[in-house]
């Protein structure tokens, strides 16, 4: 399983994601950044970080 943390990106935030698989996971932060961020478009080098910040659990 993977997880994610939203306050590892820097945001004052405590959202935290879990799924089965890689592109679960990036779906569910990328729907969490345009809702609750209002991020429409992460830029390549925040993906970077994203991937960097996502752990195995
Ligand atoms: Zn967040």
């Amino acid at each position: 399983m993977k997880s994610f943390k939203c306050a590892d990106m820097g945001k004052d935030c405590s959202w935290i994601a879990k799924a089965d698989n890689l592109s679960e996971l990036v779906e569910k932060i990328f729907r969490h950044a345009a809702i609750s961020h209002n991020v429409k478009q992460i830029p390549v080098y925040r993906k970077y970080k994203i991937a960097s910040s996502i752990k195995d659990v």
